[in-house]
């Protein structure tokens, strides 16, 4: 087998996807927000999904969300992610409402649990290009009791 490590596959940015991908090189999670419903969107698209508005707003997100659900990967998804195997693959709900697929990082994996709280960690994995990973938040618990029961 050669040596060199395999390289991971990149995010493709598109028109869609630019500004929060340029926005994550600033160390800043955003997403966008419906003009005329008010609600967050996320993945980077054209139209809003709930009212079919034109997506032009974007804002910054606090960063902080809660483990809705993840698996342990013990076997990598390809040779470009052997050396990180074991690890967190998880879905994150933002506190701003909109659920993003994520690793999470930094912590033993026994102590990843659903309703846990996470943090963004910005981390660069290629030239210009910087993903929103997780981690276990310094304050684990939720703060609505329909979340603290997925903690148990
Ligand atoms: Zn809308």
């Amino acid at each position: 087998m050669n040596a060199s490590p395999a390289e991971r596959p990149l995010p493709v940015v598109d028109a869609d996807s630019a500004r929060f991908w340029a926005a994550l090189r600033d160390r800043k999670l955003t997403v966008q927000r419906c003009g005329t419903c008010g609600r967050h969107v996320f993945y980077p698209r054209a139209l809003c999904p709930n009212c079919h508005a034109e997506l032009v707003d974007w804002v910054e997100c606090s960063g902080r969300g809660t483990v809705y659900s993840y698996t342990v990967a013990r076997r990598p998804a390809g040779p470009a992610f052997a050396a990180d195997a074991p690890y967190v693959v998880a879905l994150v709900d933002l506190d701003e409402g909109v659920r993003m697929l994520t690793n999470v990082v930094s912590t033993p994996l026994e102590n990843v649990r659903i309703g846990a709280r996470v943090v963004v960690r910005f981390t660069d994995v290629a030239e210009g290009i910087t993903l929103p990973l997780f981690e276990l938040a310094p304050d684990p618990l939720p703060t609505d009791s329909s979340a603290r029961e997925g903690t148990a």
